[in-house]
């Protein structure tokens, strides 16, 4: 896929989460314009299965043969036993030739600046930037990308965006927290586990119950349902609807959240928002206005198949409200799941990632926005020996009906499942 509309230059980049070398070459696939990853050490998503030295290094200079950016996260509030890794660290992401650094603490900040000055800083999320005060400030202290933070509406990073010459990327896709990013302490109180330092045990998605002081043991439900309440749960950030919108307020970058999730997940979620950028570019080349414009259909069903707790536009055109939370589950129930990952075209062959059966119905994730459906009609384990039932993790030789043409390596394939 282009990694930048033919259409039009203006687009904003679409930047991808990336835990593996897996998610990498996915998010790569299906037409990222740059990645952001954490070193094993100084990046949040502590569980993420971030990348050593050497990974980075492999995880760079793949992106960059492909003309991909990266960006590595440092964005930890550090503590005084850190600083005096962060200086041979933030040295090394310059010599590995990374395209940026995602940073939050001033300190962090500082030691770059004296340290790597021709590494450029973008701020984190977690620096909250809700106005274009706050906005100038960090643009004095020389960083040159702003990820502003998810609690703005459309009007007020028009307001920053008129204020600040500094790229703005915004979050348009992903999990989202109940407090500002950063500024939680939840996990910390309930699992000692800190979320400042990349360690989120999520307690915000549990199912609470109330206790009466007198009554230990006993717990009360506070049920919307059978199931539960997950009073802190909110629902996921969505902002597809509102691509238009950002285009032509002019945002310089896209991100989609969710450097733990999988590569299923990651790649489908890159694919949509691609090809929803590339048919906005398409549609400004024609000579229509962004501002006027609405995606079709076709991009909200494609939405509907990727896993999600609900989706919410949190702030961006109002003030989110019981609505925007999911209180009686953790998630939403998916009719399709992610199943499969091409590795090799001709003859077909997947490594699977859930149970595959015959007979089974089957999306093949490629290059147009409607996927291709087919049935699973015959199967052999990677000897060529016929099998009905593969597992997670096989290598499977897949005949399908209609048989697929034009697969690419790296490709997706999902199945539709029965809701339990
Ligand atoms: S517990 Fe939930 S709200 Fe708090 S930091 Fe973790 S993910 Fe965010």
């Amino acid at each position: 896929m282009s990694q930048t509309s033919r259409f039009s230059p203006t687009l904003p980049e679409l930047l991808a989460p990336v835990g593996s070398f897996e998610k990498l070459i996915t998010a790569i696939h299906y037409g990222a314009d740059a990645v952001y990853l954490g070193g094993k050490a100084f990046s949040l998503r502590a569980r993420a299965g971030n990348f050593d030295e050497l990974g980075l290094r492999r995880a760079i200079s793949y992106a960059h043969e492909h003309g991909v950016k990266v960006y590595i996260t440092v964005n930890i509030f550090a503590h005084n036993r850190d600083i005096d890794d962060l200086t041979p660290y933030l040295t090394m992401l310059r010599d590995a030739g990374a395209d940026g650094i995602i940073v939050s603490d001033p300190g962090i900040i500082d030691l770059a600046r004296q340290h790597v000055p021709d590494l450029p800083l973008h701020l984190s999320t977690q620096a909250n930037v809700t106005n274009r005060a706050s906005a100038r400030f960090w643009i004095k202290q020389g960083v040159s990308r702003l990820n502003l933070a998810r609690e703005l509406g459309l009007e007020e990073i028009r307001a920053i965006r008129k204020a600040t010459e500094a790229d703005l990327e915004v979050f348009v896709h992903g999990a989202l927290c109940i407090s500002y990013s950063g500024r939680c302490m939840l996990s910390n109180y309930f699992t000692g586990r800190n979320a400042n330092l990349g360690d989120c045990a999520h307690p915000c998605r549990y199912s609470y119950a109330v206790v009466e002081e007198k009554r230990p043991g006993q717990y009360f439900p506070v049920e919307e349902d059978q199931r539960g309440t997950y009073i802190f749960n909110s629902k996921d950030l969505c902002l597809l609807k509102q691509l238009p919108l950002l285009v032509d307020a002019g945002v310089n970058a896209v991100k989609i959240e969710g450097r733990m999730k999988s590569a299923g997940y990651v790649g489908a979620v890159v694919r949509l928002y691609r090809l929803a950028l590339d048919w906005i570019g398409e549609q400004i080349f024609l000579g229509k206005a962004a501002v006027s414009l609405s995606l079709p259909e076709t991009f909200h069903n494609e939405l509907s198949k990727i896993g999600t707790r609900g989706q919410t536009e949190n702030f961006f055109r109002a003030r989110p409200s019981s609505e925007d939370m999911l209180y009686d589950r953790m998630r939403i129930e998916q009719s399709w799941v992610p199943v499969g990952i091409v590795r090799q075209a001709d003859p077909l062959l997947i490594e699977t990632r859930h149970v595959l059966r015959i007979g089974d119905q089957v999306e093949y994730l490629g290059r147009a926005i409607e996927p291709n459906l087919v049935t699973v009609n015959a199967m052999a384990s990677a000897d060529g020996t016929a099998i009905d039932r593969a597992n997670p993790g096989q290598q499977v030789l897949l005949h399908t009906k209609p048989t697929l043409d034009q697969v690419e390596t790296h490709a997706l394939l999902r199945k539709r499942i029965e809701p339990s």
